[in-house]
């Protein structure tokens, strides 16, 4: 096992970022490939640039946030977070209780790890689901969240949304009920047709301003304005708010969002697909673009008789790297925070895939999977692959 806790995952991390660095250097920006659906943009204006400062930036862009925001999420009021993780933790400070319950339905394990680990600091209790059959309120519930879309983009059905919202609504405590729809608020209602998370009822919504669509990495929330107030306070006390530049970043992403720009990488994607299936089983559709498991990259191996000592995660970790390494192509298992999934995800409605044919990407996929065979049976070469140019090791 090469990367086995939350140090390893940082330090493959930052080997990623050393080979983002060196073909930056050597190749420059058009060479590298970021197909995350997670890359972000600083759409800002010239005019901005001058109005970044500390005071002057939040009167100007916090008030063209509440407008740009409530168009896009709906809800009373509006807050931004330096991140999604950000939003939560400043929600759970705020609204939960030590020995309280949180309750969280998602349409497929694992959850975000900020959901558990924010309710861990604040100590109490955590419950996670992802069978409906499963769900139930414990008396002292003290706050519910729904994830609209989880991180490998499986989105929840509109009826088991609409079933926690009911349920929660007519509990004895009634306690409120956030949606983490970092992705969701884009991929439910633009490509599922679901109504958004505030007209199903939702008392707080919060998504990331850099998932299919191009804003700066951030937690944009919307929400009552008596439960928003709360949280704006916690939030300030521990550093968790945006400041003037990431709400600018937002406000300029907001507006120039359009959801037909995510339909239109449908076509792209149904091409990509059928040039993968003839090589491996293991991809799957996405509502973006395409993914592989970890578990099932390991079965690929297996199918093909190489014996490896590596996990099925290393070797999702191994093949981005080589990804990376050999073709600038940045995934989530190379450059992910720890915690974040190891699934190779391409996102077709990344910038960045416009640059790419879907023909020179199939080929990419193959050449780096070769190398991936090539490399799996030596731990030593896996790990001068992972861990290349990270101090400390
Ligand atoms: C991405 C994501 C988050 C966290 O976003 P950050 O910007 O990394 O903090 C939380 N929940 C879900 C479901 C996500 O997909």
């Amino acid at each position: 096992m090469l990367i086995d806790n939350d140090l390893d995952e940082l330090q493959k991390r930052e080997s990623a970022l050393t080979y983002i660095e060196v073909r930056l250097k050597k190749k420059g920006r058009h060479n590298l490939f970021d197909l995350t659906g997670l890359s972000g943009g600083f759409l800002l204006k010239k005019d901005d640039l001058e109005l970044l400062e500390t005071y002057v930036g939040p009167a100007v862009f916090e008030k063209m946030l509440d407008k740009y925001g409530k168009d896009h999420l709906g809800g009373e009021k509006v807050l931004g977070f330096n991140r999604t993780s950000a939003g939560i933790l400043a929600t759970i400070l705020a609204l939960v209780k030590k020995d309280s319950t949180v309750v969280h339905y998602l349409p497929e394990l694992p959850s975000h790890p900020s959901i558990p680990r924010s309710t861990k600091l604040v100590g109490a209790e955590y419950l996670e689901f992802d069978r409906l059959d499963d769900f139930h309120l414990p008396e002292n519930t003290s706050l519910v969240i729904i994830t609209g879309s989880t991180m490998d983009h499986k989105v929840i059905p509109v009826e088991e949304f609409q079933i926690i919202i009911k349920e929660t609504h007519k509990s004895s405590t009634s306690p409120p009920l956030m949606v983490d729809d970092a992705s969701g608020a884009r991929l439910r209602t633009a490509i599922f047709k679901q109504p958004s998370a505030w007209d199903l009822g939702a008392d707080l919504i919060i998504t990331s301003t850099d998932k299919l669509m191009k804003g700066p990495r951030g937690g944009l929330m919307a929400g009552k304005s008596s439960l928003i107030s709360k949280i704006k306070s916690k939030a300030h006390q521990y550093g968790l708010e945006a400041q003037g530049p990431i709400l600018a970043g937002m406000v300029r992403a907001l507006q120039e969002f359009h959801p037909e720009n995510i339909s239109g990488s449908l076509e792209k994607k149904r091409e990509l697909l059928r040039y993968l299936k003839r090589e491996w089983e293991g991809f799957k559709e996405t509502p973006t673009g395409v993914m592989i498991s970890a578990a099932d990259i390991a079965l690929e191996m297996d199918k093909r008789n190489i014996k490896t000592s590596l996990t099925d995660r290393d070797l999702a970790f191994l093949w981005a790297m080589l990804l990376l390494k050999g073709y600038g192509i940045i995934t989530i298992p190379a450059v992910g925070m720890p915690g974040a999934s190891p699934t190779l995800r391409i996102d077709l409605t990344s910038a960045d895939a416009q640059k790419l044919g879907i023909e020179e990407l199939n080929h990419i996929l193959r050449d780096s999977f070769k190398k991936l065979l090539q490399i799996a049976p030596s731990p030593q070469q896996a790990e001068s692959v992972l861990f290349k140019g990270s101090e400390n090791r």
